[in-house]
């Protein structure tokens, strides 16, 4: 979200105006208002009123004398000094009272009115003028908190002013149809609420920056035609101590006065991180988070507010906020791709002049790895470009070289594959597949992608769900560890060189190989003893090894065998299939996504040519 904001003035800033003009009123205007009640007389009227003992207090000063009249106490006078050194004992024998600062006792009143009600006037102003300002940057609404304070600065959209449908944020079919859910609730609760389902009150968008998250969430409230409430983490934390919570408060209260609605809450990592462990945590951010908590916890799942946030880092987020009942749903938003780039190419290409024989198609190949914000700006770019050389349209030249303009700027921060990388993940990933079909005869993905993922996997392979199986047999094991084994066999097979990123596998098969030995009695040696004990079933299943060092190193020797051998016979099985493996690589390598389906149609294809594209 790039909104623009105004400048916020810290609270502080208008506090100390007001003191500022308290302390000023104090010393300045308070003295000249008692100064205005003494009225200045003659040294001899000073005298003639001793003589007529009417002095009632004297106060004799280095430069003045200030007295009341005996008679009338609310008079106040002043006169000079003289060199009159039996002064002192003439106004004792006339019975006047010997006081202090006379000048200074005034009227009750007044000092009632200065030090009370005018600081209490100048604070209420200041509230309502702040509180006009906030409810100004919300864009509507009615009624304060107390004095304005914490008044939440949420953005309230009205729906068909933004206007932001599906149909706007190109690709992520999968995240829509996450979302497509939620719609239909705010459409019609009540199908919802009859048979007593209750809707997540939180759903976390998780990807990576400019992927389309705000956009997606501002898309379920104009599909729903509800408002949107829009708010950033960041926003909460940098107030004052106790401002991000009240602004939660008041969030939430605004949002129920309207519901059915959205709140969208982008970066809640910036409150939601976890709290443990961090010596001096931000008080602010924890207040803030358990207010958020509060609010999650205080309506019932019915009430038809529903909150989206947006984070790229899930793993942050404190436990609490990801529990049932609150951010229980989760929705990966994850680069697009190669489709997906190109649908959104063609959606941002339309806000400007093209030439017809664009090729969006080689753009989205080129820009491998990009983020929909970095498409939406490879399109800007070129149409900049267009403009600084006179052109009327933008060319496919125009395009092809901003690519490079935007890409190379972001190329170690959004994990951008190199053309070499891109064609290695794909026959790794190829293999796994390859030798997984080969040994049970059927598919065994639904889907392989190649493009980064949130999760830092350069490729990601969606394998078909079989069901539960509690049993598996000791072929269906050595035949998972060759399995995990054939990503790099396949980097071997075909670069005759081998990467990094076969290390998730390698634990994979080394943990299989080990179990297999150790607990499940897979060998003739051990046959049926338990030479590794589970300690902890449910906290990640750490195991302790309970035989002699030598046994230990028997063990050892025989995982490594095992690996060895199931590694040996994934590398032949892509041997074997030599053909198959590259043509299936290069579908992959080309369109970025098979599906079990291709993949099979390609597999069984008994003629030997890459299938049409
Ligand atoms: P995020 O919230 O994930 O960081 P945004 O929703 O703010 O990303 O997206 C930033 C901009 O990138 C959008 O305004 C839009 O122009 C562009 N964009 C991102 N993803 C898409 C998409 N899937 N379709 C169309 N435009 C997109
Ligand atoms: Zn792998």
């Amino acid at each position: 979200m790039n909104e623009v904001k105004s400048p916020k003035k810290p609270l502080v800033y208008y506090y100390g105006i007001v003191l500022l003009v308290l302390v000023l009123l104090n010393l300045i205007v308070a003295p000249m208002l008692a100064q205005s009640q003494v009225t200045e007389v003659d040294y001899g009227t000073f005298m003639y009123m001793i003589d007529q003992k009417s002095i009632g207090q004297v106060q004799v000063e280095d430069n003045q004398i200030i007295f009341t009249d005996k008679n009338d106490n609310n008079k106040i006078y002043k006169t000079g000094v003289m060199n009159d050194p039996t002064l002192t004992e003439r106004l004792y024998n006339s019975g006047a009272k010997f006081a202090k600062d006379i000048d200074q006792q005034m009227s009750p009143i007044l000092s009632f009115l200065l030090t009370t009600i005018l600081p209490l006037v100048l604070f209420i102003a200041l509230g309502q003028y702040m509180s006009r300002k906030m409810l100004e940057r919300a864009g509507g609404g009615k009624g304060s908190m107390m004095f304005g304070l914490g008044k939440s600065n949420a953005r309230v959209y009205v729906p068909s002013s933004e206007g932001i449908h599906f149909k706007d944020v190109a690709g992520e079919d999968e995240a829509k149809e996450n979302l497509s859910e939620i719609v239909d609730y705010l459409h019609n609760p009540k199908k919802y609420t009859q048979i007593g389902a209750s809707m997540p009150k939180g759903v976390l968008l998780v990807g990576p920056p400019g992927t389309g998250k705000t956009m997606l969430a501002k898309a379920v409230a104009g599909e729903a035609n509800v408002p949107f409430f829009s708010m950033s983490g960041s926003e909460f934390v940098e107030m004052f101590v106790g401002m991000g919570a009240s602004k939660v408060r008041d969030l939430f209260k605004q949002a129920k006065e309207k519901a059915p609605c959205i709140i969208f809450i982008d970066e809640i990592d910036a409150i939601g991180q976890k709290r443990d462990g961090r010596i001096g945590g931000n008080d602010e951010r924890e207040q803030t988070l358990n207010q958020l908590l509060t609010e999650m916890d205080g309506f019932e799942g019915n009430n038809g507010v529903i909150i989206l946030a947006a984070t790229n880092r899930p793993e942050s987020l404190d436990p609490a906020l990801t529990r049932p009942g609150r951010f229980d749903r989760r929705v990966p938003v994850e680069l697009p791709d190669l489709k997906g780039r190109e649908e959104i190419l063609k959606v941002h290409a339309k806000k400007i002049k093209v030439q017809d024989d664009v090729d969006y198609h080689t753009i989205a190949r080129m820009a491998a790895g990009a983020s929909g914000a970095e498409l939406a700006n490879i399109i800007n770019e070129a149409a900049l470009r267009a403009v600084r050389d006179n052109r009327s349209l933008v060319s496919q030249a125009d395009l092809e070289e901003s690519i490079e303009v935007v890409i190379a700027g972001y190329q170690r921060k959004s994990a951008v594959l190199s053309d070499k990388e891109k064609r290695t993940v794909a026959y790794h990933e190829i293999g796994h597949a390859l030798v997984a079909a080969m040994q049970t005869a059927s598919a065994p993905v639904q889907k392989i992608t190649i493009i980064p993922r949130t999760s830092g996997a350069l490729g990601y392979t969606l394998q078909v769900d079989q069901g539960e199986k509690y049993l598996l047999t000791k072929a269906e094991l050595t035949n998972k560890i060759a399995t995990y084994t054939a990503g790099r066999a396949a980097e071997e097979v075909a670069f005759g060189e081998i990467t990094t990123g076969a290390s998730n596998d390698i634990e994979q098969a080394t943990k299989l190989a080990r179990a297999m030995i150790t607990r499940y009695g897979m060998t003739e040696e051990f046959d049926m003893v338990a030479m590794e004990t589970v300690t902890n079933q449910y906290l990640g299943g750490d195991t302790s090894l309970s035989c002699s060092e030598n046994t230990q190193r028997e063990i050892d020797r025989q995982v490594v065998a095992l690996i060895k051998a199931q590694h040996q016979k994934a590398k032949q099985i892509l041997l074997d299939n030599r053909d198959k493996l590259d043509q299936l690589a290069k579908f992959l390598y080309e369109k970025e996504t098979i599906t079990g389906e291709e993949f099979m149609a390609i597999l069984n294809d008994k003629t030997d040519d890459t299938p049409e594209q």
